[in-house]
């Protein structure tokens, strides 16, 4: 794919779709729709800049969203379209060469796809400007003032035109300036109509959906969720008894005639489930992420652990659905601190209790944990991810 530069226009104020933030912030399928479009680009050949035009009043939602040190450049756009467009454009001056082709895309439309942007970018090369556009399907009525219908339109020639739109840069910038400033340009194209210039049309997608309302999202969380997968993962912990008059199980502490020994609180129930999760995440061990090496852990509560494999998770749009465990010891008696522990550890994980299980047994007096020695849990954490797109 040749190279090229997006603009990713992200300023709207719309909250038609609900939720109380503007629809680019809300997250589909556990990730901001913002994020799912700019990753979506970077993961890109031939991208040499990301642009993200936001609205005044949202950078610290932006930065939430993106990550503070993510490899974009933020700017923040104008009152319109077209003048947002054009903040885009500004912060790409010095940076881009006059004949390079630049995308400007939705942010509202996280599903566009590595096909549909290459044939743009092409024919943008090609042509000197270039957009996807669409059949229309539904057969078109125009309608007069009082609601009835007065024709149907021949919908054969219309199409319905969607982003990324691609241009060279020198005939953007040149297009911006010389098109009247009062032209109510709903998308970058038609700047190049009033200007007379031709624009080439590409095959659009009809998955490259723009969320725009309610029903947007919930269908596209309808299709995400199709998409999702299930993972699991397996957790095994050992911690040595030693003398002492207390210990700590799944998250809470209970009075015991001996306690359990490690280099942080040794809540060998906590770190087997924190290793499920890891698992399910194909993300390494406990131990690779909180070396037993590292001072800072000593005596660590290890909720501590257990909310690091969630922020793991939620980054990666994974949902954690059920958590088992096993804790394997004569002693202390599991049964009356059960429903304490299960509502620990929910709280630690942000889910509903009954998505926690603890169980316990003994090994009959066999083995290690049947002589008193130490205690063992195993766990298993059941996840769900996203595909790769709907
Ligand atoms: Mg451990």
């Amino acid at each position: 794919m040749p190279g090229f530069h997006a603009i990713i226009v992200a300023a709207g104020t719309g909250s038609r779709a609900g939720a109380g933030l503007p629809k680019q912030y809300r997250p589909l399928a556990g990730i901001p729709v913002l994020r799912r479009t700019v990753d979506q680009f970077m993961a890109l050949a031939g991208l040499k800049s990301v642009i993200v035009v936001i609205g005044p009043g949202q950078e610290s939602l932006c930065a939430e969203v993106l990550g503070e040190d993510a490899p974009v450049t933020v700017v923040i756009g104008g009152a319109s379209r077209r003048e947002s467009a054009r903040a885009g454009l500004d912060a790409l001056t010095g940076r881009a060469a006059p004949d390079d082709i630049v995308l400007i895309h939705d942010a509202a439309r996280p599903f566009v796809s590595n096909a549909l942007v290459e044939r743009v970018v092409v024919k943008a090369r090609e042509k000197g400007a270039a957009i996807p556009a669409i059949p229309v399907i539904d057969t078109l009525k125009r309608v007069e003032k009082d609601g009835a219908v007065a024709e149907t339109v021949d919908r054969a020639p219309l199409r319905a035109a969607q982003t990324p739109q691609g241009f060279v840069m020198s005939a953007l910038a040149r297009a911006h300036g010389d098109v009247a400033a009062s032209h109510p340009a709903t998308d970058d194209a038609s700047l190049f109509e009033a200007l007379g210039l031709p624009v080439a049309v590409v095959d659009g997608d009809p998955t490259n959906l723009k969320l725009t309302t309610e029903a947007d999202f919930q269908m596209a969380e309808t299709r995400m969720a199709d998409t999702r997968r299930v993972r699991t993962g397996f957790g095994y912990d050992v911690h040595r008894l030693g003398p002492g008059t207390h210990l700590w199980l799944m998250g809470i502490e209970l009075s015991h005639d001996r306690s359990l020994i490690g280099h942080s609180d040794a809540d060998v129930g906590l770190h087997a489930i924190t290793d499920a999760i890891l698992g399910a995440l194909s993300a390494g061990d406990i131990g690779s992420h909180f070396p037993p090496s590292d001072p800072a852990w000593r005596g660590a509560d290890s909720s501590r652990f257990l909310a690091h494999a969630m922020a793991l998770a939620a980054d990666r749009g994974a949902l954690l659905e059920h958590v088992d465990a096993t804790l394997i010891c004569e002693a202390p008696r599991i049964g009356p601190h059960r429903e304490a522990m299960r509502a620990r550890v929910s709280e630690i994980l942000g889910i509903e209790t009954d998505m926690v299980s603890i169980k316990a047994t003994t090994t009959e007096k066999l083995g290690f944990t049947g002589r008193g020695e130490g205690i063992a849990c195993q766990a298993i954490a059941t996840l769900s991810v996203p595909g790769s797109r709907a």
